[in-house]
């Protein structure tokens, strides 16, 4: 089995609906994505011949994700998100917010990254999101 693995970072903030205590407040973190690749052979010819895949391809798809989430308000589309987003709509800076259909803890996100990667086409085996240096969610299908 080969595995390839790279890595992004984003800076994002959430806001937990429903939560209660600290991390009720709208807040962010500098996030830290590894995402890893399987597969139980290599290329046989072509372009990629004795390779995952292309590193260059990986990394596009894991900026693509970067892009997505980088510096944006992330809300849940429910009926407390939209009320928070059309209350910051009423001040004068432009938010630039990002409606995700789950509560965007680090757990939800690791399986979205996961699922939005394998729809590329990419053969992922793992996604690991780091919220704080010291924790993470690692999401796999089994
Ligand atoms: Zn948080």
């Amino acid at each position: 089995m080969f595995k390839i693995k790279s890595e992004a970072q984003f800076d994002m903030a959430h806001y937990l609906s429903g939560y209660k205590g600290k991390c009720s407040n709208i807040h962010g973190h500098r996030y830290r994505l590894i995402v890893k690749l399987k597969s139980e052979t290599l290329h046989a010819d072509g372009q990629l011949r004795g390779m995952v895949d292309d590193f260059s391809n990986f990394k596009n798809s894991l900026k693509e994700i970067e892009e997505i989430f980088d510096h944006k308000l992330i809300l849940e589309d429910n009926e407390e998100g939209k009320a928070l987003a059309k209350k910051l709509a009423d001040l004068p800076n432009d938010f630039d917010i990002y409606f995700v259909n789950y509560r965007p803890t680090a757990e939800e996100m690791s399986r979205d990254i996961f699922n939005r990667l394998k729809e590329k086409g990419l053969s992922v085996c793992e996604v690991e999101l780091f919220e704080t240096p010291n924790n993470s969610c690692i999401y796999t299908e089994d």
